[in-house]
């Protein structure tokens, strides 16, 4: 499902060059639980920017369902984004002036869905997360892990291919972060691709699947039988 072949990604900062990427290879197949660990500075939220497009490789190829994303224009990846990759931060990145409900309709309005429509998967989703108390309340109204549910239900309201999560229990306390794990779970379960950074070894042992980042490097991929 994603292929990406001699990676690099250098980052020139003043007269320096900082490899955030070198030479990384990689296939990622359909429905895998990939978790992505290593050092700060490793380079694993570089490598994710690049699988969600939110970044491009300085070299390399990188193949998704078989297109090649390098070929795209922005404005093409910006659209490939929005019906494929869901994608979930740290921080959660919401809209702070937006509801719950807003913000989890925002992917929905960008696509150009009529409203009826929006409207009523906009409820059931918020229904599925155990949000609907919360509908209209806005981020800053919502605990942590309310807010992380309130992203997750944005990141995949488009029926994402993949969801990528970079440090999704970061900021959380630790039933919180369970709480969202186990729904980032039960979506893996349900058919959806799931790659997550995360510096928790215990995190990182529930994967299927776990790679090990060094310096702009995968130096170790793990898959459990
Ligand atoms: P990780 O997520 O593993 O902590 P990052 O992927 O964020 O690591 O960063 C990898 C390396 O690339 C680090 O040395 C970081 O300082 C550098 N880097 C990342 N993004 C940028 C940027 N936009 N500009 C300059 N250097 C960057
Ligand atoms: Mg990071």
């Amino acid at each position: 499902m994603i292929v990406l072949e001699q990676l690099n990604r250098i980052f020139k900062v003043g007269d320096e060059q900082v490899h955030g990427l070198r030479q990384v290879d990689l296939t990622i197949g359909k429905g895998e639980y990939v978790a992505i660990m290593g050092p700060s500075g490793s380079g694993k939220s570089t490598l994710l920017n690049m699988i969600g497009l939110l970044d491009r490789p300085d070299s390399g190829n990188y193949f998704f369902e078989n297109e090649d994303m390098t070929r795209l224009s922005d404005h093409q990846q910006a659209e490939f984004r929005r019906h494929k990759i869901g994608f979930i931060f740290q921080f959660f990145h919401l809209v702070p002036r937006m509801s719950c409900a807003e913000n989890v309709e925002l992917p929905l309005m960008l696509a150009g869905v009529e409203r009826k429509e929006r409207k009523e998967r906009v409820a059931r989703v918020v229904k599925a997360f155990g949000l609907e108390q919360r509908a209209n309340h806005r981020p800053d109204q919502l605990s942590g892990g309310q807010r992380q549910r309130v992203a997750i239900a944005r990141a995949t309201i488009m029926n994402p291919h993949i969801l990528l999560a970079d440090e999704p229990t970061g900021n959380l306390d630790r039933n919180s972060g369970m709480e969202v794990i186990e729904i980032l779970e039960q979506l893996n379960r349900d058919g959806i691709t799931l790659i997550m950074v995360t510096h928790d070894p215990e995190l990182g042992e529930r994967a299927a699947r776990r790679i090990h980042m060094v310096d702009g490097r995968i130096v170790s991929d793990t898959a459990l039988k």
